[in-house]
């Protein structure tokens, strides 16, 4: 496991740059987004910093996830958000711009013009499977 370079959020974790903090334990810090998608927009990191969740220990996707529900509740209840989505980007591809895990949690409330619409496909005959046999395959390997 590798962990990332220094980062924005890292520096944030040192306290050398400033961030309105929300929630802090040993392993993880929640803060505002910077610039937000909603008043809200919160942001989840570890404080020991992976890249992507594909380099994260199980006790840090453990420590993230238990924070995550408290963390939604307390946005949902300070912002009157009717919904939640929670983000989270891995690499360049998938819109990741800081290469320090972070789960975005963004306050939603109906026609807030925020959008969510993502392209869904479909399998042909056999692909389901064939992916289903790669998948177990990797998880085994
Ligand atoms: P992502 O595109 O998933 O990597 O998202 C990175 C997020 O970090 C963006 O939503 C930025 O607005 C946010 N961000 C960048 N710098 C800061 C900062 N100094 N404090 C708070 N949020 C930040």
């Amino acid at each position: 496991m590798s962990s990332a370079a220094d980062t924005v959020f890292t520096r944030i974790v040192r306290g050398e740059i400033p961030a309105q903090v929300v929630y802090e334990d040993e392993a993880v810090l929640a803060f505002l987004d910077i610039s937000p998608l909603a008043p809200g927009h919160t942001l989840l990191i570890p404080k020991q910093a992976y890249a992507t969740m594909a380099d994260a220990p199980a006790e840090t996707a453990a420590a993230l996830g238990a924070a995550l529900p408290r963390l939604v509740r307390a946005v949902q209840a300070a912002t009157g958000a009717a919904g939640v989505n929670i983000l989270q980007n891995n690499g360049r591809s998938a819109g990741q711009e800081v290469n320090h895990i972070h789960f975005h949690i963004i306050p939603r409330v109906e026609k807030d013009g925020l959008g969510y619409r993502w392209n869904p496909g479909s399998y042909a005959s056999g692909e389901a499977e064939a992916m289903q046999a790669r998948v177990v395959a990797a998880l085994r390997a």
